[in-house]
């Protein structure tokens, strides 16, 4: 027999996808306050977020008549036509988050727009407890409660990692976005204790600072600056020496139009960059942000939106190699000039 779903395990199967682990549901939650205009985004969790994600930003808020379309699948206030999808300038667009969170957690959303006199509540466990929301305090912006994690889907619980590995998990997820978003402050707290605390950045000096706090001195000490335009793409950033080569692969960040992507192809270009001067079982070190034509690059490939599709790849790969592999041949020394006195 051939039945439509409820909404509720509509919901808990996209959120399969969309909400693998704690992780997940922090990256999604920044993003929608990055999308709301937010210039501070404070995020807590305990027991590595699996008891509690809270996210608390300054953003332009929800209108409380919104506020339950917020929590509907495929709302969005971000994207309206095929047109728009094709040329996103929003990190979300698929309006499945905040369903998709709710499904599988005890959740509540608190928002407050400049224009109300406070905020606006509006939360459940595994589903709304009423489509209308209830008065709240809250300064202007939204502050989101997620607690309990998989409560209600305990074969999905089971595949947590413990709590630190959960937290350490989360904490690359908010480090990632940290890199792309210098103008936005961020701070991390674990179980009380305050684990990143990032000023916002509009000058070089303290974009170094960030950038010392999540690659490490060491990084900004033996990195080198790229700045490199063709075919109207830049490719900008920092490369570590190959004297910073890493066992781990665990400091490659690339960006695609401010958002953080794996993509086989970069990772690909740039470890052909680095071939001739480090060893094949050592890993480059990156931070790198390509701005590419929106029309170009197709976001819309995976729920997560980690994985891009590039219509001229090898152009993007071109450049990648080309930029990386140039500028590293600029710091390799001459060995005329350097034995002359
Ligand atoms: P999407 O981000 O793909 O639009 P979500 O389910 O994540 O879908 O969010 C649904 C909608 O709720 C967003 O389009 C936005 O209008 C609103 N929203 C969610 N979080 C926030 C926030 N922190 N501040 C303002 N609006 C928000
Ligand atoms: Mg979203």
């Amino acid at each position: 027999m051939i039945r439509i779903l409820p909404d509720q395990l509509i919901n808990q199967i996209a959120a399969g996808e969309v909400v693998e682990r704690p992780a997940a549901v922090v990256k999604e939650l920044i993003e929608n306050s990055l999308d709301a205009g937010a210039r501070r985004i404070d995020i807590e969790l305990e027991q590595g977020g699996i008891g509690l994600i809270r996210v608390r930003d300054d953003g332009a808020g929800i209108p409380k008549n919104e506020l339950p379309l917020a929590f509907q699948r495929h709302a969005t206030s971000k994207i309206a036509s095929l047109g728009d999808l094709e040329r996103i300038a929003s990190l979300g667009f698929r309006g499945e988050a905040l369903p998709s969170i709710l499904s599988v957690s005890r959740m509540r959303l608190t928002s407050r727009t400049a224009q109300d006199a406070h905020a606006w509540m509006l939360g459940g466990e595994g589903k709304l407890d009423s489509a209308a929301p209830v008065p709240a305090a809250h300064p202007p912006g939204t502050g989101v409660e997620v607690r309990d994690l998989f409560f209600n889907t305990p074969a999905r619980r089971k595949f947590l990692k413990t709590e630190s590995t959960e937290f350490r998990y989360a904490q690359q997820a908010v480090e990632r976005i940290a890199l792309s978003h210098f103008e936005v402050a961020f701070s991390l707290k674990h179980n009380q204790r305050r684990v990143l605390d990032l000023a916002a950045a509009d000058r070089e000096a303290t974009r170094q600072a960030r950038i010392e706090a999540i690659c490490g001195g060491e990084f900004v000490a033996q990195s080198q600056q790229l700045d490199a335009s063709r075919l109207g793409m830049r490719l900008y950033g920092w490369i570590g020496l190959p004297s910073f080569a890493r066992s781990q692969p665990d400091l490659q960040f690339f960006y695609v139009n401010g958002r953080f992507v794996r993509d086989r192809l970069a990772a690909f270009a740039l470890r052909r960059a680095f071939a001739d001067v480090m060893h094949s079982t050592h890993h480059p070190a990156y931070v790198l942000y390509l701005e590419i034509d929106p029309t170009l690059v197709d976001v819309n490939v995976h729920p997560q939106k980690t994985e891009v599709r590039f219509r001229e790849a090898a152009r993007v790969h071109d450049l990648l190699f080309g930029a990386v592999h140039q500028a590293l041949r600029g710091l390799r020394p001459d060995p005329v000039r350097h034995h002359r006195v």
